[in-house]
């Protein structure tokens, strides 16, 4: 693997320099470089590959793959969470263990503006009447305000997780980040192999039914035939919560 440093000019051009050194690091894995999961993460955190970079988690069923690795590479890493004040329980409390347990030193609770919250959604209700505006209020606003200081930020979604996910590109580009998905290629197995290998605590409702974790508001179990995001916004047809909405370009990286 070849190496770039956050002063490669390649990187520090943003969004059009990463685009060169993907295509430069894809050309290297079809050269028979390995790139995995790992070292793509590490060429991100530990290397600058795109800049200054954060993980965006959930804290869901899948989390803890990602956030171990993350431990293992840069434990210090910027983890971004948000806290949208509908999260189960289970989740706020799973946080808190995969925390101590990893030794992650930095992870932060975004939370939506109070003064926003109070003249749109009095009641709390909103995501009863609009979910679009509700994700829009609790999660996509704060994320943009979170992440400004960022050049990248790093995602745990994978194509298996459904319908809508199953052409995830590697890396991607929005209108002013690259989006790192390491895990974009990993089925539900290997990421439970994972948890296992490492010792890692499952999250709670996983045991449950519940494969895809969002607000308790909006999740509900799914069956084994169902997509995992199935039980994301059940009888809607709303399957995103507006944070990963219009990718600007994307490339498929390493393999
Ligand atoms: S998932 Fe539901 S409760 Fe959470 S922010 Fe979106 S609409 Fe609101």
């Amino acid at each position: 693997m070849t190496e770039a440093t956050p002063a490669d000019p390649e990187v520090s051009e943003g969004p059009a320099g990463a685009v060169r050194t993907l295509r430069r690091i894809t050309a290297e894995a079809a050269a028979g470089l390995d790139w995995t999961a790992e070292n793509l993460l590490e060429a991100t955190l530990r290397h600058g590959l795109f800049g200054k970079a954060a993980v965006v988690s959930s804290f869901g069923a899948e989390s803890a793959v990602l956030l171990h690795m993350v431990s293992e590479l840069k434990p210090d890493t910027p983890v971004l969470f948000l806290d949208t004040g509908k999260h189960f329980g289970e989740t706020l409390r799973y946080r808190e263990r995969l925390v101590e347990t990893l030794g992650l030193s930095d992870v932060r609770s975004l939370s939506p503006d109070p003064a926003t919250l109070a003249r749109e959604d009095a009641d709390g209700l909103l995501f009863a009447r609009d979910a679009d505006r509700c994700c829009h209020l609790r999660k996509v606003l704060p994320l943009e305000r979170a992440l400004a200081p960022f050049d990248a930020w790093i995602t745990g979604r994978k194509r298996h997780q459904g319908t809508t996910r199953n052409a995830l590109p590697t890396v991607e580009f929005d209108r002013r980040h690259s989006k790192v998905n390491p895990l974009a290629h990993w089925t539900a197995e290997a990421v439970e192999r994972y948890l296992t290998r490492h010792d890692l605590p499952f999250h709670p409702l996983a045991a449950e039914g519940y494969r895809s974790i969002g607000c308790m508001t909006c999740t509900a179990r799914t069956t084994p035939a169902q997509d995992a995001r199935a039980g994301r916004w059940p009888g809607s047809a709303k399957t995103e919560c507006g944070i990963h909405a219009r990718p600007r370009t994307t490339a498929d990286s390493p393999p």
